[in-house]
């Protein structure tokens, strides 16, 4: 019996009956005892996939967020409203505004929707994360990724005002990972830090323990030829046993993956169960 497992609670797709899939991500991660949420979905369907896979979202010993965008914390109102108090880890720039520029050039707000840091603090202890973190034994999160990778970028027309003039470095992006007895389980939101940065910082927490299994976003569906290139060169040097590439990724980077590395691949629709053994 594995000490800890990974449900996707919330993807893009959904992969059962009642399941419903929605553009976010949301994991529920089960680990010596512990109950958390990594990200919330944009909020819609999140509630009723946790019925549906019957887990109580009523006891949660922590919820952490990836970064601000919406469709990872615009469930975190409802979830903290159906549930007995818990704690929220957040890096502080998630609650500031974000928006996207569109093809046209006008801007979309992709901000938390709903809630700003009081509110939460209303309901929750915050704390704030800049640095990693523990959440419990085997579990930690990175806090900041710190940009090393001369091909990486946040993946998007990102900025921090309206009139997109001050471009978003979305520093607030973070990854969580559990340390298994000889290597790293590593859990991203979008990667805007970028995939390959997340993972050699996880390295560096971990005193360079092999990267054992990849499941997220990667936030790879406008990657240069390039940066896909060297995306896969890295994954290979990195000797990832299993990804599990989903929501941002992008279409045509999963395609890729699935392609360079066969028999490590696995979709993770909504109901996906990962066992993480201790
Ligand atoms: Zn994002
Ligand atoms: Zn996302």
């Amino acid at each position: 019996m594995a000490d800890g497992r990974i449900t996707v609670l919330v993807e893009n797709t959904a992969g059962g009956r009642g399941l419903l899939g929605e553009h976010g991500l949301s994991f529920w991660i089960e680990l010596n005892g512990k109950r958390f949420l990594f990200d919330t979905g944009q909020g819609h369907v999140l509630l009723n996939n946790a019925r549906r896979l019957g887990i109580g979202l009523d006891h949660i010993d922590a919820i952490a967020l990836s970064h601000g965008h919406y469709d990872h914390t615009g469930g975190l109102g409802e979830v903290l409203r159906s549930s007995r108090a818990t704690t929220v880890y957040a890096h502080p720039a998630a609650f500031e505004a974000k928006y996207a520029r569109n093809p046209d050039g006008s801007a979309r707000d992709v901000g938390m929707p709903g809630l700003d840091e009081e509110m939460i603090r209303d309901m929750a202890e915050l704390v704030l994360v800049e640095e990693p973190v523990k959440l419990c034994r085997g579990l930690h999160l990175t806090g900041p990724v710190p940009r090393t990778t001369d091909f990486e970028d946040t993946g998007g027309a990102f900025f921090k005002d309206r009139a997109c003039v001050e471009p978003d470095p979305l520093v607030d992006d973070q990854a969580a990972f559990i340390e298994t007895q000889a290597s790293t389980v590593v859990i991203l939101g979008c990667a805007h830090a970028g995939v390959i940065n997340t993972l050699r910082h996880v390295q560096s927490l971990t005193g360079n323990r092999p990267v054992h299994t990849v499941i997220g976003g990667m936030h790879l569906l406008h990657a240069s030829p390039e940066r896909m290139d060297k995306t896969v060169d890295e994954l290979r040097r990195l000797d990832v046993q299993r990804l599990l590439p989903c929501h941002c990724t992008g279409m045509a980077a999963v395609a890729r993956l699935w392609q360079e590395f066969p028999g490590r691949c696995a979709a993770c629709p909504v109901g996906t169960i990962l066992e993480v053994p201790a």
